[in-house]
């Protein structure tokens, strides 16, 4: 069997984490890592003790569901908790990121950002990302090697 290939790993970790979503809207998951560690993870849910969408129904204001925390915002979050610098990360999304988590990610050092699906990418966010000299590219999942694992079993 072909060996699985770093970005399709941590592609897949973050798809894994984005069926922990508590949200109904959109389930998204993000990795960062650090010399091919995984140094956090995060998907986007409520803040800790608050009721879940999928319970309760989204919490709508504007359009936007307000009671979730993305899941960019939640792996910087668990580097900051847990006191990990996010340095010269990289994070891999499943979607790309909006303007507020694409301003976190560059505020908080991360270099590279991987994100498998287009999602309402935003113009600022786009500008913001080429004037920080950050590396973002699409990288669509590639289940191959899961897949294939799990129907060869
Ligand atoms: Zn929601
Ligand atoms: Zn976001």
């Amino acid at each position: 069997m072909e060996r699985i290939n770093w970005t399709d790993y941590f592609m897949a970790q973050s798809y894994l984490l984005s069926l922990r979503s508590t949200c109904i809207r959109l389930s998204v998951g993000a990795t960062i890592v650090k010399d091919n560690r995984i140094i956090a993870g995060g998907y986007n849910g409520s803040v800790a003790g608050e009721v879940h969408c999928i319970d309760e129904g989204c919490l709508i204001e504007d359009g936007h569901c307000i009671r979730t925390i993305h899941a960019e915002m939640n792996a910087l979050l668990q580097c900051a908790k847990q006191g990990v610098s996010a340095h010269n990360a990289t994070i891999y999304v499943t979607h790309f990121p909006c303007l507020n988590c694409t301003k976190s990610i560059i505020q908080a050092g991360i270099t590279t950002v991987y994100y498998a699906e287009n999602y309402h990418n935003h113009d600022y966010a786009i500008q913001l990302l080429e004037q920080s000299g950050i590396t973002y590219q699409k990288v669509p999942f590639n289940p191959k090697h899961i897949a294939q694992y799990f129907l060869e079993r």
